[in-house]
């Protein structure tokens, strides 16, 4: 395990956190699972999603195979292009489950404040530890060890006072890092950082922040809010926050998530409504397939679409029973998709699909009326 620190500080600043904040991130979890489950698998590029000749795309895919340029949520066809010998493997979502069930137990014998964001990310307030544990440092290395021991799966770990600031410091050295963002050393820890590393800021804001000349976060700090809003709309000013290390954001408890969703941001902003369509297809299969598996039903097909321009819409329809297999699904979003977007008329840069007011099959025959789960409805 390698810890850095960033700072020179000395161990005893560690009592001035305002607040403890840890995000654990498994590291390339699915395709780590497969590794260990498959010895066969170990040092080769694995793409977890399915069949390369499918329209799916890559779950995740092990460092092997990021090597060759394979990414999560590339078309599973394209990740084929850039490695012919990867090796594509179906996900075992039940799988995975209950590996991250496993992880979360043990996140949460550290505090009550766990908040899990999918199956293999989560954020700690450690501020008041269970057993009054007072270094953050500490704990983050205890539960990495804890989970190495309990999954012989490797996690890496983000400390720092803020919950933005805990997730870009657990990316900063994976696999298996421990980085700490100390009190004082925020902007240190920030400001030489590509402006890649904010979360939410994928190829197409990237080059459009080079294109204004902020190649680092220290950069788009200091860029004009009005310059920022003015190119990039409502993300501007999450930008502008973000790269000056604001964010008050509390770790929120979790909850069982009440929504099966897939989302996808494409390489190019696209008018082309048949592959549109074709993604649609491919999203109903996994949330369908993953519907089955988790024993969950849902009516609401939500769709999402966000355009060129990053104007984001959802739109939903609730059926009157929950449908019958994934081509329902898929009917319903191409409806919304033709009827209800400008998707073929406005080039589109995002496309999402999910099912909301999510429940278990179980608990259906306990409902009084039908409408008690329409109205659990989370729109995306
Ligand atoms: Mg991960």
């Amino acid at each position: 395990m390698r810890a850095r620190s960033k700072s020179a500080r000395s161990e005893k600043d560690a009592g001035r956190w305002t607040k403890k904040i840890i995000h654990v991130d498994m590291d390339a979890f699915f395709a780590a699972v497969e590794q260990r489950d498959h010895a066969e698998l170990r040092a080769k590029p694995v793409v977890v999603g399915g069949d390369p000749r499918s329209r799916g795309v890559v779950s995740t895919c092990s460092y092997e195979a990021r090597k060759f340029g394979i990414r999560s949520a590339m078309p599973l066809s394209q990740a084929y292009r850039l490695c012919r010998h990867a090796v594509f493997v179906k996900p075992r979502f039940e799988v995975y489950r209950e590996v991250s069930c496993r992880v979360m137990n043990l996140l949460r014998q550290h505090t009550d404040l766990v908040e899990s964001v999918s199956l293999d990310e989560a954020y700690l307030d450690v501020s008041r530890h269970r057993f009054g544990i007072e270094d953050p440092v500490l704990i983050a290395a205890l539960i990495k060890q804890n989970i190495l021991a309990a999954t012989r799966l490797t996690a890496s770990a983000g400390v720092a006072g803020s919950m933005f600031l805990a997730k870009v410091a657990s990316d900063y050295q994976k696999p298996d890092g421990l980085t700490v963002v100390r009190p004082g050393t925020e902007n240190d820890f920030l400001n030489p950082l590509p402006v890649r590393k904010i979360p939410g800021v994928g190829p197409v804001i990237e080059k459009k922040l080079l294109g204004m000349g902020y190649a680092t976060c220290g950069e788009l700090a200091a860029a004009p809010l009005r310059r920022l809003t003015a190119e990039l709309g409502r993300h501007g000013e999450y930008l502008s926050r973000a790269a000056r290390g604001l964010d008050e954001r509390e770790v929120s408890p979790w909850t069982e998530p009440k929504q099966s969703s897939l989302e996808e941001t494409f390489d190019k902003d696209t008018l082309d409504l048949e592959f549109l369509r074709g993604r649609l297809r491919a999203y109903a299969e996994e949330i369908y397939e993953d519907l089955l598996k988790t024993g969950r039903v849902g009516r609401t097909i939500v769709l999402k679409v966000k355009y060129a321009d990053f104007r984001l819409i959802t739109r939903s329809q609730t059926l009157t029973r929950e449908p019958a297999c994934s081509e329902e699904i898929y009917r319903v979003a191409a409806a919304l998709l033709e009827e209800k977007t400008r998707a073929g008329k406005d080039a589109v840069r995002l496309l999402g699909l999910g099912i909301a007011g999510l429940v278990n099959r179980e608990e259906i025959r306990t409902l009084k009326t039908p409408d008690m789960f329409a109205s659990q409805g989370i729109l995306l």
